[in-house]
């Protein structure tokens, strides 16, 4: 049986892009790329059991952290590279259309829709650097492209294909009406990277000349972040919930600021700390302790093993210049 890779995100746009293709007749493999920077949807399993596609939940790769840092076309309003992003997706798209033998991959992008991604030479842009030249069918707009390889051969019916253009989803409200689609997730919802205080954090981290990971990315998602120097950051709890999770994330070459006889958070220091920087990440960390105004002691955990320092807590204004 012919088949056809597709990208699920959960939302409408896939899910009718994945039925234009499977009422041809072509089994659809969707892709539903698992990240730090956008939930899992529960929509894109829910459809496949609905409509019988295949669904490969595929974790993105770290190399993902590479691009982001530098994308060719740059950023959108926050940190969200979308083309980039899409292109490399797209590329290990391809890799999984050649390892199951599907014939090409397609998409939900409707021209016109996105400011940037979605115009019709980003299109093109998207398709050249992915490597899916002529292999990349975008059946909700198909109509308003060149003739894809499928097309021409025949593989698929142009004709069937649609013209959507634009930012309304009139058209496809109302092709999930009709073919009973019922379950996709809000089209508003763009990944974290369009998230401002997230890109903020995330721009402090790739200021770093160290390496970071998708961990490092999950714990931007906890606490109160702050700078000490350039090369260290701490993050400090809000509750015993971000606390234990902060812990959890504790590791080879980290500090652990831990306060002693006073209720307070706990602080995750990360990267390589220049002189003074842990002395004054404690006393940031005593900031935020029940015991206001009193010198304070604070267990720190590091590689070195566990020493403590005393500290007088840091008042809001000096911290300010730290936080992130
Ligand atoms: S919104 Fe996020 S997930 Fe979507 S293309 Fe842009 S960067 Fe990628």
């Amino acid at each position: 049986m012919r088949k056809a890779v597709g990208l699920f995100s959960g939302g409408l746009d896939s899910t009718l892009a994945a039925l234009l293709v499977a009422r041809q007749g072509i089994k659809v493999v969707g892709v539903h790329f698992l990240s730090p920077f956008w939930k899992k949807s529960t929509h894109v399993l829910k459809n496949a059991l609905k409509f019988g596609f295949e669904v490969l939940e595929v974790e993105l790769p770290e190399e993902y952290l590479e691009m982001l840092r530098d994308p060719v076309y740059g950023y959108g309003k926050n940190c969200n590279p979308c083309i980039d992003c899409k292109i490399f997706m797209l590329r290990e798209a391809r890799k999984i259309m050649e390892k199951v033998g599907a014939s090409f991959v397609f998409t939900g992008e409707v021209v016109g829709q996105r400011p940037k991604s979605q115009l019709f030479w980003s299109l093109r842009v998207i398709e050249r650097d992915s490597g899916l030249e002529g292999l990349l069918l975008r059946p909700l707009s198909a109509k308003l492209l060149p003739p894809t390889i499928p097309e021409r051969e025949g593989l698929v019916d142009r004709e069937k294909l649609l013209d959507i253009y634009g930012r309304s989803r009139k058209v496809q409200f109302k092709l999930a009406e009709e073919w009973g689609v019922e379950d996709f997730s809000s089209p508003a919802g763009g990944c974290l990277l369009t998230d401002a205080v997230f890109c903020a954090r995330l721009r402090r981290l790739m200021q770093e000349k160290i390496f970071f990971s998708f961990q490092d990315v999950e714990l931007l998602k906890l606490g109160r972040h702050f700078a000490m120097s350039d090369t260290f950051r701490l993050v400090v709890g809000r509750n015993q919930k971000e606390n234990q999770r902060i812990m959890s994330f504790y590791e080879e070459g980290d500090f652990l600021f831990l306060p002693r006889g006073s209720k307070g958070p706990v602080g995750l220091g990360r990267g390589k700390p220049k002189s003074g920087d842990v002395q004054q990440a404690a006393a940031l960390v005593a900031r935020y302790c029940d015991q206001k105004g009193k010198a304070l002691r604070v267990n720190v955990l590091s590689d070195e093993g566990e020493f403590s320092l005393l500290v007088s807590a840091l008042s809001d204004e000096l911290i300010a210049p730290y936080r992130i």
